[in-house]
């Protein structure tokens, strides 16, 4: 809803030429009444934008500014499904077991990646990460978190990347 209230249900696809699709309401974070519902300019999230709307929402999700640096990387070999061998790089930090067949790599890991729109995070862009247990590593680019997440605003998310 415009003023961020929001409905969670199941938007059900269409079947050819039907004009109308059926929404099953599941919860709602307030009243929402179903006249606001049909009436209101509502912003869909999909299914697997659950996290990042969490992330963006949560005023209890603490999040830090950080001036990336390339980290060591834990690097393995792993075989694929197509029986080809691939180069599996891992965050290592101090202290972490190095299992047998791993190496750690310095200044490997060297760029995380925003998890809202996917803009690589580096030594050359700031990011902001999140430090609350269990939405802890989350990280946002500067457009995201001053957009989104510093307002507690999920609807920037949505803007074409090419009209940031
Ligand atoms: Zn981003």
């Amino acid at each position: 809803m415009p003023d961020l209230r929001s409905v969670h249900g199941l938007l059900l696809a269409s079947s050819g030429e039907q004009e109308l699709r059926r929404f099953e309401r599941h919860w709602t974070t307030a009243d929402i009444t179903d006249e606001e519902l049909l009436t209101s300019d509502l912003y869909y999230f999909g299914a697997y934008q659950q996290r990042e709307l969490y992330l963006a929402l949560d005023p209890d999700i603490h999040w830090i500014e950080v001036n990336f640096t390339s980290q060591k990387a834990l690097q393995s070999q792993i075989i694929g499904t197509d029986g080809k061998s691939y180069r599996k790089m891992e965050l290592y930090r101090e202290g972490d077991a190095v299992p047998e067949g791993s190496i750690v790599v310095e200044g490997a890991w060297d760029h995380e990646h925003c998890t809202f729109c996917m803009n690589r995070i580096d030594e050359e862009h700031i990011g902001y990460t999140s430090t609350t247990t269990y939405w802890a590593d989350n990280w946002a680019c500067a457009w995201c978190y001053r957009n989104s997440v510093e307002p507690h605003d999920p609807r920037p998310l949505l803007t074409n990347y090419a009209d940031r």
